[in-house]
């Protein structure tokens, strides 16, 4: 299909198309719309492309991206250092973040437990993350951790990772307390419509008013 392309094209093309949810048409689409683009808007792709990996990486201790030794959220002391939410990857701090709810400071594991798929618990920064409870600077800014709130996702092996981490830390830090975010109801939606394990998750987690 794209094999009477001249090859330039042809590798852009196939370059694109690896990108998610970008199938071959699209990645056509876009591969012209970058052959009409000046040169000047075209680099500036290429170089955008090219500065984000080499200047992001790890925070060095909740493992957020960052373009600094230390994100700037580890490096804010209006933050709670002793409160630490982990969760799966970097992009669910923005929506934690989006809520203005949440003061405290991250732990971003690199995804979740799956055994079928080969994540076991050496794959994830779990062990850094029992490594932060332990130490008596653990909030990076030498707050002593408090709770750490389980922030993975209400799937399998969200769930498998949330169940995973609070056995460990029940028996490595009994003075800390583990939450799991309630899985709630969606605001506005009825309780006849709700299925019924988001209902029955939303019962266990009651909170007295
Ligand atoms: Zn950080």
């Amino acid at each position: 299909m794209s094999s009477s392309y001249a090859p330039p094209v042809q590798r852009l093309v196939g370059e694109l198309s690896k990108l998610p949810g970008i199938g071959s048409r699209t990645a056509q689409r876009l591969a012209f719309h970058i052959l009409r683009a000046s040169a000047e808007d075209a680099d500036a792709l290429a170089e955008a492309i090219r500065e984000v990996k080499q200047k992001i990486g790890l925070c060095e201790v909740c493992f957020n991206l960052t373009d600094q030794p230390r994100c700037r959220i580890c490096q804010d002391p209006r933050r709670d250092h002793g409160l630490i939410c982990a969760v799966e990857e970097p992009s669910d701090v923005i929506p934690m973040e989006r809520t203005h709810e949440y003061h405290g400071v991250y732990h971003v594991l690199g995804g979740a437990l799956s055994p079928i798929d080969g994540v076991e618990p050496e794959h994830l920064k779990i062990s850094e993350l029992f490594a932060r409870v332990a130490s008596a600077g653990g909030g990076a800014d030498g707050a002593r951790v408090r709770e750490v709130v389980l922030a993975t996702n209400p799937t399998t092996t969200g769930e498998a990772t949330a169940l995973h981490i609070a056995d460990a830390l029940r028996e490595r830090a009994p003075a800390v307390t583990v939450t799991r975010l309630a899985s709630g109801l969606p605001v506005g939606a009825d309780l006849e419509y709700a299925d019924e394990v988001t209902l029955g998750k939303a019962l266990a987690g009651r909170r007295t008013l």
